[in-house]
């Protein structure tokens, strides 16, 4: 018997090429013979959200020369794929003619960036969008003329957000009633929405997007609220890997990830899960899959509960079960003989660094209490010093904060396993590997949930750090 309602998301490499449409549309056709209904979420072509957040950026400067060049790549790269994929004499013609007007709106939209001499947050995911608006067309296309009924909507249409420009927050109340409203009739029909990934828009119906990466988080909403069975992320590796392949070729698929696990994976840099996808999919209960649209017969990744995972093959857990490092982040420290039990210095601290928008990844604290250490994204690096300096003025004068400063590019390299919140000695195998390979660690600190150790290095460590770290899973 068929199963009910899948969600499958398409990234960027997916749908980047003829070969790759080809192999998305086959495999849309596969799961028809799986599941009775279907929604489909697409991202932008590879290198498309790149490139218009670029122009509007060289716009922002006053810069427009390089936007005929930016728009003859676009129209290539999505004319080629048409002419390859949809024979079609007049559906070609049609999704041509929508694409195109897409890329005249970018020309558009960048002129007025350029004569106002800024793009605000607002305009900057009015360009963004264009990409997944885009796809979502040559995608539907190439879908029906594979002979699937099939239908392109944004999904502008049903996800609801706030006004939080470039990282905005979905309304779930709302949009899980626009998305049945809008999608079930369709189904019903046995058409397939293909939607776009990533984008959304506010009450008033301006466009927002959800964050770079977002269009997992795009198909996690869509397959909560629905609800679906099951939501399966088509990517350009066999799932989730004990680090990224990109880094240490040797990486292999875990067959299996708990939700903790892959939570703090996606958090500390693995970008082959954009992090607000979990959530979702946790509370809704349903299943999520991330596999290989380019090898679809690889089982991939499956997320099951906490605390169930095996290990690769049916072998027993291994403690560490994956390695993954974000760059560009710096460490800043305050620091002062003063502040030892003074009440109320983190949280002014923090108070101070939320000020300028800035999301803590790491923090560590000298049991002391004479110095406070945490990192943060390298470019919010300066806001944030000055946003400190400002706030403990006084204590600066007084002397009782001695400096206030922060370090060059550092990483943070994470380690992530279930099985570590019962070993003993994992901190220490982790720091004789680094020790061994040369590598010096600034600074350290232990998930709350004890699935993961993250370590700060040297921006320069940071591949040799992954490199050791991963021979100790290999090898284990
Ligand atoms: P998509 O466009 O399909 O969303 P992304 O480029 O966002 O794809 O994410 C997939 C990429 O994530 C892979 O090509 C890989 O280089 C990278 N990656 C980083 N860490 C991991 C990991 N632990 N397992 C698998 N892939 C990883
Ligand atoms: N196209 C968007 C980006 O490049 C969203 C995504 O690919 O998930 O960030
Ligand atoms: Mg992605």
């Amino acid at each position: 018997m068929k199963q009910q309602t899948l969600v499958m998301k398409f990234g960027g490499t997916s749908v980047g090429s003829v070969d790759a449409l080809k192999q998305a549309t086959q495999i849309i056709r596969d799961a028809r013979d799986e599941f009775a209904r279907m929604v489909v979420v697409t991202s932008a072509m590879s290198g498309v959200t790149d490139l218009l957040l670029k122009s509007a950026s060289l716009a922002a400067q006053g810069k427009v020369d390089s936007l005929p060049q930016a728009e003859s790549t676009l129209r290539e790269k999505h004319f080629s794929a048409i002419d390859a994929l949809v024979h079609d004499q007049q559906r070609c013609a049609e999704v041509k003619a929508e694409i195109n007007a897409l890329i005249l709106s970018l020309v558009d939209l960048c002129k007025a960036i350029a004569v106002l001499g800024e793009a605000s947050h607002r305009a900057m995911d009015a360009v963004a969008s264009l990409g997944e608006r885009m796809s979502i067309r040559l995608l539907a296309a190439a879908v029906q003329e594979a002979g699937i009924k099939a239908k392109a909507i944004e999904a502008t249409e049903f996800i609801v957000t706030n006004a939080h420009y470039q990282n905005a927050h979905p309304d779930f109340r709302v949009t899980t009633e626009k998305t049945r409203a809008v999608l079930n009739p369709l189904m019903d029909e046995g058409i397939v929405p293909i939607t776009t990934g990533f984008i959304g828009a506010t009450p008033e119906g301006v466009t927002t997007t959800l964050g770079r990466g977002g269009s997992d988080y795009s198909a996690a909403i869509i397959g909560s609220v629905l609800p679906a069975e099951d939501v399966w992320i088509w990517t350009d590796v066999d799932g989730v890997m004990t680090t990224d392949p990109r880094i240490a070729p040797e990486a292999q698929t875990l067959p299996e990830i708990s939700y903790g696990e892959i939570a703090e994976l996606a958090y500390y840099g693995a970008k082959v899960l954009h992090p607000k996808t979990i959530r979702p999919v946790v509370e809704a209960g349903i299943g999520l899959r991330i596999c290989n649209t380019f090898n679809p017969s690889h089982p991939g990744t499956r997320l099951i509960a906490n605390g169930h995972a095996n290990g690769h093959n049916g072998e027993p857990e291994k403690i560490i079960k994956a390695v993954t490092a974000i760059r560009k982040q710096r460490l800043v420290t305050i620091e002062g003989r003063g502040m030892l039990g003074v009440p109320g210095v983190a949280a002014r601290a923090f108070g101070a660094v939320a000020s300028t928008g800035t999301s803590v990844p790491l923090i560590t604290q000298a049991s002391s209490e004479q110095s406070i250490c945490f990192a943060v994204p390298a470019e919010a690096g300066p806001f944030v010093l000055s946003a400190l300096e400002k706030a403990f003025v006084h204590e600066i004068e007084d002397e009782d904060i001695d400096r206030v400063w922060s370090t060059s590019d550092v990483s943070i390299v994470t380690v992530v396993g279930a099985g570590m919140r019962h070993t003993v000695g994992v901190a220490g195998r982790v720091f004789s590997q680094l020790g061994n390979s040369g590598v010096n660690v600034l600074a350290i600190a232990q998930g709350s949930s004890e699935v993961s150790i993250s370590l700060v290095v040297d921006n320069a460590d940071t591949e040799n750090a992954v490199k050791a770290l991963h021979r100790l899973i290999i090898a284990d």
